[in-house]
């Protein structure tokens, strides 16, 4: 057999290995492995934490002021809570930032049209306003103390992002419009800007000065809830001349959070184990049987939810709500002319400490994540000079040439808020403010271009060029007093 055979042959063996059913077969085998593989770290990134203690001095809370992202999340989060607070003669007022009119398959499945037009999806948002007003209202909240600030539902992280200035407002994909024209609205002149949001935040934090204001933590991964924690934060870290209030921090998505699922009203509310780090403190405020049952029955006035998310509203009819309490860390001061690097452990400090994580992260999310250590965010870092803020993002592996880093913040100086987005790779204009080393990326913002200010709500993304978002660490307030 000449060479020229032989490699004739087995190339014919090849091709006969690889016939189309067997072609089919290796696919569906390999995406059932994928499947299999998210479904497994979706659960092991949110298995409960064994055990929490109780939230502090929750009966201290006199000025309880709630923010849902949409017209559900304040009783799933907090309807306990409310009604404790209001039993023990304090004040609650509830922000509701969207109106959830952006809902294709909720709107499809309540209107039973295959496409629902704009006016379905305004029909959608009045109708849960009205749920929200009948739910808060069975747990003693009057129409008067609840806040619909409607802004469009899936564009909160747009307006975070994007969207900040009057001048551009957004334009909803589903209602068409950039500017609320629902009757309840807290400020129907506001249009979709992350400006007049953040104007809505602040003025409402000044008329009610509320002692404790609940919002949604940093690490819920609907984008809506995430960004509505930004904002929030960002609001009430610039209410400097009041006490500032208490910031206590709930998560409503994440994998398969809370596990286990469905109605369990003897079961305890626990974070996700890999949530449970230094920088986050989690405390149970445990409710009392009739409570629980009065906000499992407020749960069932969100009709136009049940179809689709009712076991999942369900799941948090338990023993405890669930808070983590944010305190803001004092940044530390870097030494005048130091080398720069992206290792916090060799940055020398005024105060001579070692500089520890603003936020923790945990690990192995996502598949993607699994496969991409180098886009895996473990901790987040900051400190400031005279002249800069140094803000870097520890990864579980080496940064790769495949992903870009990019470092987001939102200063304010009580006056303004200015916006600066630093990103890795440089490209070629733009100046070398970030740099890696080992598994550490460092952006350094200039504090005269932030307009000076006296605090900053950052966040790092991880993503492949021109794709999603692999991982995402913070939103986190540093202040820079
Ligand atoms: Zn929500």
């Amino acid at each position: 057999m000449t060479i020229h055979e032989a490699v004739r042959q087995s190339f014919r063996r090849v091709r006969r290995f690889f016939s189309p059913g067997r072609i089919i077969a290796i696919v569906l085998l390999l995406l059932l492995a994928l499947g299999v593989l998210s479904f497994y770290l979706g659960y092991l990134s949110s298995l409960p934490a064994p055990f929490v203690g109780e939230l502090e001095d929750v009966s201290a809370i006199q000025r309880l002021l709630v923010v849902a992202p949409h017209c559900d999340d304040e009783v799933i989060s907090s309807g306990g809570l409310i009604r404790e607070v209001l039993l023990g003669g304090g004040q609650v007022r509830v922000v509701i930032v969207t109106n959830g009119d952006g809902s294709f398959t909720g709107t499809m499945v309540e209107f039973r049209k295959l496409y629902p037009k704009p006016q379905d999806y305004l029909r959608s948002g009045a109708g849960r306003q009205r749920e929200s007003l009948n739910a808060l209202g069975s747990l003693g909240v009057p129409p008067e103390d609840v806040f619909f600030l409607s802004y469009p539902d899936r564009g909160i992280l747009p307006l975070w992002k994007t969207f900040w200035d009057d001048d551009m407002p957004y334009r909803s994909p589903f209602t068409r419009l950039t500017q609320s024209p629902y009757d309840l609205t807290y400020n129907p002149q506001a249009v979709y800007s992350g400006h007049s949001l953040l104007s809505d935040l602040c003025s409402i934090l000044k008329d009610f000065q509320p002692d404790a204001v609940v919002a949604p933590h940093p690490h819920d991964t609907h984008p809506d809830h995430w960004a509505s924690g930004a904002f929030t934060a960002l609001a009430v870290a610039m209410q400097k001349e009041q006490i500032r209030p208490r910031l206590l921090l709930y998560l409503v998505h994440r994998g398969d959070y809370p596990l286990p699922r469905g109605y369990l009203p003897f079961a305890p509310l626990l974070p996700p184990l890999r949530l449970v780090n230094s920088t986050f403190t989690w405390g149970k405020a445990t409710l009392t049987d009739e409570i629980r049952d009065q906000k499992g029955d407020a749960i069932e006035l969100y009709k136009s939810q049940l179809p689709l998310l009712g076991e999942f509203s369900r799941s948090f009819v338990r023993q405890n709500e669930l808070f983590c309490e944010f305190v803001p860390h004092n940044t530390a001061r870097l030494v005048h002319d130091q080398d720069i690097t992206p290792v916090p452990s060799l940055w020398r400090t005024v105060e001579g400490s070692e500089v520890t994580p603003i936020m923790e992260d945990s690990a192995r999310d996502t598949v993607s994540q699994e496969f991409g250590a180098a886009a895996d965010f473990v901790a987040l870092y900051a400190a400031r000079s005279e002249r800069e803020l140094w803000i870097s993002a520890e990864m579980r592996g080496k940064p790769s040439r495949l992903v870009a880093y990019s470092c987001l913040v939102r200063a304010a100086n009580g006056r303004e808020v200015s916006k600066e987005q630093i990103v890795y790779p440089l490209n070629v204009r733009s100046r070398p403010t970030s740099e890696t080393k080992d598994r550490f990326v460092l952006t350094r913002f200039n504090l005269e271009e932030l307009g000076y200010p006296y605090t900053v709500v950052v966040s790092f993304e991880a993503y492949y060029p021109g794709g999603r978002t692999i991982d995402r660490i913070g939103w986190a307030i540093v202040n820079l007093d």
